[in-house]
């Protein structure tokens, strides 16, 4: 059970870049960042609009110094300290993520950076030599992966009490973007145009959490090929879609679905993921992050809970609240940025050996989902067809 007790050398020096005022995910990262006293949040360049990122800033305790006009400003400002910012989170539009990232890390400080992680697998390649060279970590906020039970599904996957894995079918949708953009925002601008969020909207917007959780309960089975359709029922949002479907062959001959949507009119947000295998299946949804179906063929459904006796020692180990009480996304993002950052001192304090066993989601977990939403585009682009995986 996580309490909040210390368990690195000393908190992280954390500045954040966007996640300003305006920002929709900027509080889910100070929710995660600033729950244990493993992060201090030092600095920022919190906003494209300077006077209102440091009004912001200073509102947060930040001190009117450390928040910074841009990115580059925040780079150049922390260089002498001898306080130096450790870390910066990035929580911008995604054709940012790379710039600032490797600004980032050429000055020597970690990243935490928001999905999809980049445009390209290359981008990807390039960073993860760039971080190795100069001893830095890059985690990625695949904030849903915190969750106890999805830790638990994936130790009933690996004891297996499911029995062979045969048909993975997950859904990540919602009715936000039903009606065309006339009066749109913002967030729904960048999203939209491939100049700004890169080859896909609703698939690396929300898909690559469902592509990533999945990878997370099933470590040991890999996409072989894939069929992707996807389509913008809101014209003006094409080249990219506002809803895909993905079949999946995987290497155990198990085969999956997901389904990817933002027109889907009335759903208030809904990720849903059923594993099945040969013996049992199991189900979550985050809309009741708390509750696991547990279904044995032949027996009666099970509903198991957060934080009871009876589950594996990897979900009870990540549980924060206990059974009495509900457990919810702050809870998971906490874990994430936790386990960011035991990686992040772990690799300060040059512990290999920690780094070498230690899961978090990191360069790798943000790659394989940039490299997902390569092979989708692929496949859509050549008419939905069947794509060997690459
Ligand atoms: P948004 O448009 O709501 O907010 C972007 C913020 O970044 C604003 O505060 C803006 O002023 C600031 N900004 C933009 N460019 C900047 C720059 N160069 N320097 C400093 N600040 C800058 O976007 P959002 O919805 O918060 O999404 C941001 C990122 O987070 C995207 O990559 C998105 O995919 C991701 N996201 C992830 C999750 C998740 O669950 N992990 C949820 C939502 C969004």
């Amino acid at each position: 059970m996580i309490n909040g007790e210390r368990t690195l050398m000393r908190p992280l020096r954390w500045g954040m870049v966007g996640g300003g005022r305006t920002g929709q995910v900027g509080y889910k990262h100070r929710t995660g960042a600033l729950r244990d006293g493993t992060y201090q949040l030092v600095a920022g360049a919190f906003d494209l609009d300077a006077q209102r990122g440091r009004e912001f800033g200073t509102n947060l305790g930040v001190a009117s110094d450390r928040c910074y006009a841009t990115y580059q400003d925040l780079i150049a400002g922390e260089a002498d300290r001898e306080d130096k910012v450790d870390v910066v989170s990035v929580a911008t539009p995604n054709f940012t993520h790379f710039e600032i990232t490797k600004a980032l890390l050429q000055a020597g400080i970690h990243v935490i950076c928001e999905k999809p992680l980049f445009f390209t697998v290359a981008e990807c390649d390039e960073i993860r030599d760039l971080a190795s060279k100069n001893g830095l970590i890059v985690g990625v906020t695949y904030g849903f992966t915190g969750h106890p039970l999805v830790h638990q599904m994936a130790a009933m996957v690996a004891k297996g009490l499911l029995g062979d894995i045969r048909i993975i079918d997950m859904q990540y949708t919602h009715g936000f973007n039903a009606g065309d953009d006339t009066n749109a925002g913002d967030a729904v601008k960048w999203r939209t145009n491939p100049a700004t969020a890169g080859s896909t909207f609703v698939l690396g917007d929300i898909g690559t959490h469902l592509y990533y959780l999945s990878e997370v309960v099933l470590p040991h089975i890999k996409v072989e090929r894939l069929l992707c359709d996807r389509k913008a029922f809101i014209p003006t949002r094409a080249p990219l879609e506002d809803h895909a479907t993905v079949l999946m062959h995987y290497d155990n001959g198990a085969r999956g679905r997901l389904w990817s949507s933002s027109v889907n009119a009335g759903n208030m947000g809904s990720q849903r993921y059923r594993f099945i295998g040969s013996k049992a299946s199991v189900e979550w949804s985050d809309s009741h992050p708390d509750q696991l179906l547990y279904e044995v063929q032949g027996e009666p459904n099970r509903i198991l809970h957060h934080g009871m006796s009876y589950l594996e020692d990897e979900s009870l180990a990540v549980d924060r609240m206990g059974a009495l009480h509900t457990e919810g996304l702050g809870d998971s993002w906490a874990n994430i940025y936790l386990w960011i950052a035991q990686a992040i001192d772990a690799r300060m304090r040059d512990d290999d050996a920690f780094l070498a066993s230690h899961h978090y989601p990191g360069i790798e977990a943000g790659t394989e989902g940039v490299r997902w939403l390569e092979n989708c585009v692929r496949s859509a682009d050549a008419g939905a067809a069947w794509v060997d995986y690459k």
